[in-house]
């Protein structure tokens, strides 16, 4: 084993106290309120031969448990295994108070303090990068991601436009983007078809907020920011592109699809700041790996690429975290690996040159 040092761009520490307890269906607040019911319902399926369905109701039942540890740092605990003993993991809140989810236990103040308190432990805190969030809608949430990035310290923001919000809102162009500028810390944004939407936020909507091409306007007029769209593109674009294709005679189908799209804007050499990583869309391995080695063969893509794995969100899936790190270095070899989980992140988080020049 070489000498690489993990940075895992893209992780979540966030619990059950800062999820609405209405989310995603006013039926979670039962399976809180009753402990067992999952576990029964997979006994249930397995019982009756079901042995498909009682595997997802398992690892829905791993990834629910996981949440439902009491502090952030549990669940960090969780993934440190997973990783050599010199690892770090960009660490990224939610904001999810305002979405017509319900309540949550814990605000966003709260979220990065304790954040924060696990930053500044001497063990576990030089394992951790971490980022604010915000909700640009809500007064309190935009003060609240000020004070996470000029008074605790943090070290980037991670916006979620499928909450309800476009990434060039005004509140992100006139106050947040110039404080990251000004930190020199960078923008992590959401952009993939699945995850979390705001209540009541058509579909049409949440995707044109969180489309590569919503950041264009950001970049455009923030050329140093570097901002990474997360996903690269999302499973669900990926897979369109390797099952039906790209139509060459359709001259929009390329912007439409996520994978092409953000392939297609770093090619291009026009947006220095802009970034990918492959979070959670990787974790279907087999499929996908293949494909992101030869995308990684042109010098532009492979420069801008992350390493990242959405923990604790993949325990959805089948394998590991350890185990796909491990596949994807294989496939990769020692040097890309080294490029997309050391070199790169280095070069986007600001602590070594390279950015956006
Ligand atoms: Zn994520």
């Amino acid at each position: 084993m070489s000498d690489i040092r993990i940075t895992n761009c893209h992780t979540h520490l966030f619990t059950t106290a800062h999820v609405p307890d209405r989310y995603p269906h006013p039926l979670v607040s039962l399976i809180r309120l009753v402990p067992g019911l999952v576990g029964a319902v997979r006994w249930g399926l397995a019982a009756v031969g079901q042995e498909h369905w009682a595997g997802v109701v398992a690892r829905l039942e791993r990834f629910r448990a996981t949440g439902d540890q009491a502090l952030q740092s549990d669940v960090l605990r969780e993934m440190l295994p997973h990783y050599p003993g010199d690892a770090r993991f960009v660490v990224l809140p939610m904001d999810m108070a305002h979405i017509g989810h319900g309540a949550v236990q814990a605000d966003l103040g709260m979220q990065h303090d304790e954040l924060a308190e696990l930053a500044a432990d001497p063990v576990l805190g030089p394992r951790i990068i971490p980022f604010a969030t915000v909700y640009p809608d809500a007064p309190d949430s935009v003060a609240e991601a000020r004070r996470a990035i000029e008074t605790l310290g943090f070290r980037g923001l991670k916006i979620y436009p499928r909450l309800g919000f476009a990434p060039d809102h005004p509140v992100l162009m006139e106050e947040l983007y110039p404080l990251l500028l000004e930190r020199n810390v960078p923008v992590i944004s959401h952009c993939a078809r699945g995850g979390v939407a705001g209540r009541g936020l058509p579909m049409a909507l949440a995707d044109a907020y969180t489309d590569p091409r919503a950041v264009l306007p950001v970049l455009e007029r923030f050329p140093e920011l570097r901002l990474c769209l997360a996903h690269f593109g999302g499973q669900v674009d990926w897979r369109s592109y390797i099952e039906q294709g790209i139509d060459p005679l359709d001259a929009g189908a390329r912007e439409r699809n996520w994978l092409a799209a953000i392939l297609d804007l770093l090619r291009s050499g026009e947006w220095p700041g802009l970034w990918t990583d492959i979070s959670y869309t990787l974790f279907h391995f087999d499929d996908f790996a293949p494909f992101l080695r030869v995308f990684m063969g042109e010098k532009r893509v492979r420069e801008r690429v992350l390493f990242g794995s959405d923990y604790y969100m993949i325990k959805r899936e089948k394998l590991s975290e350890r185990a796909i790190s491990f596949r994807l270095r294989n496939t990769l070899g020692e040097d890309w690996f080294r490029q997309i989980a050391e070199t790169n992140p280095g070069i986007w988080l600001g602590e070594r040159p390279g950015g956006t020049g």
